[in-house]
């Protein structure tokens, strides 16, 4: 086994790529390109994010289709309740299952254009993930991925509350959480610390974000409500004009997390790509995930 984490005698890790649906021809070009690139590492699955309010239904849908049918990846789709009546929703979920979509992933999603606001559920829809993952099961037997916020959710009240929301997804049928991203390790665990003793066993992955711009994290950190380590900011002062060694210390603070968390028992990682490859497939080489070797007949031929 190649990589860092092979050289501490781990296993080959399991990852997960997440990416957005493209907004036109330039960016669905560059999107394939990344997803290219990332699948000979054979990730567990792969998923496509949802727009606000449901705003890239037909391009999720699209995207996670054409992966299914022109790659040998299993895509997932993301899912959200927002704005939707669950007849709609239940249509939506009938059409991945009949596509050959077999893994949804189920979230609550924020009201369009108010990022903080208040949630005030759609008539006759699903006010919760909890309650779009029941309704997904009701279609069809999917593998149901769902959120996870090991710095609590903006909304919640608290982090047991948290834990409590998280144990009715199970009981709903979720098979897997995701993480939100986040960079403090130890506040990362000590909260699976507690999901753990609350009983709930199901798949944990850790959502890595490798950033490359601080400017951008701070935007998506104020939208997520997710605290930044001042650490962070220190790492990336004074280097707006140096993109390249931005890059660098993007790809080594995301591996030495993964590192970090591989030798506190984790094996999963989801990739958060932001469409682009080449970060996430460094990574993926330091942490011993790479091409399987080809066989001297597929070499050859
Ligand atoms: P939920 O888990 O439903 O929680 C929202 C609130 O509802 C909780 O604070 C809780 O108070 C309450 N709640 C939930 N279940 C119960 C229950 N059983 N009983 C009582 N209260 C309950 N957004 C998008 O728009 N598109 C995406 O593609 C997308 N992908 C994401 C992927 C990941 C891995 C993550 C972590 C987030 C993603 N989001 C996405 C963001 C997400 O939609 C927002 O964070 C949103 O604010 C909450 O969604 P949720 O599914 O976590 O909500």
């Amino acid at each position: 086994r190649a990589g860092a984490l092979g050289a501490l005698g781990a296993p080959r890790p399991k990852v997960s790529f997440e990416f957005s649906p493209p907004k036109g021809p330039k960016s669905e070009a560059s999107l394939w390109e990344a997803i290219r690139r990332l699948e000979p590492l054979e990730p567990e699955f792969v998923s496509v994010t949802y727009g606000a309010g449901g705003s890239t239904r037909e391009r999720t849908h699209r995207t996670v289709v054409r992966m299914l049918q022109e790659t040998s990846l299993k895509p997932a789709a993301h899912l959200t309740c927002v704005e939707a009546s669950r007849e709609e929703v239940d249509e939506i979920v009938q059409e991945y299952w009949d596509a050959g979509i077999r893994h949804i992933v189920a979230l609550r999603g924020d009201p369009p254009g108010s990022l903080g606001g208040a949630y005030t559920p759609p008539p006759n829809g699903y006010a919760n993930a909890t309650e779009l993952t029941r309704g997904i099961r009701a279609v069809a037997p999917f593998e149901v991925s769902v959120s996870l916020y090991p710095q609590v959710h903006p909304e919640s009240p608290s982090m047991d509350h948290d834990i409590d929301v998280l144990k009715a997804k199970v009981d709903a049928g979720a098979t897997r959480a995701i993480t939100q991203f986040f960079f403090d390790i130890d506040a990362f665990l000590r909260f699976m610390d507690k999901v753990r003793k609350a009983g709930v066993q199901l798949p944990v992955s850790p959502g890595i974000m490798p950033v490359t711009s601080f400017e951008g994290l701070k935007k998506m950190s104020a939208a997520s409500g997710i605290p930044l380590p001042g650490w962070i900011a220190g790492l990336f002062d004074g280097l707006d004009e140096d993109p390249e060694t931005r890059r660098l210390i993007a790809a080594s603070v995301a591996a030495e997390m993964c590192t970090r968390l591989a030798e506190e028992g984790y094996s999963d990682f989801h990739f958060y790509t932001l469409n682009r490859a080449d970060l996430v497939y460094a990574i993926c080489r330091v942490l011993g995930v790479r091409e399987r070797s080809k066989s001297p007949q597929e070499a050859a031929a």
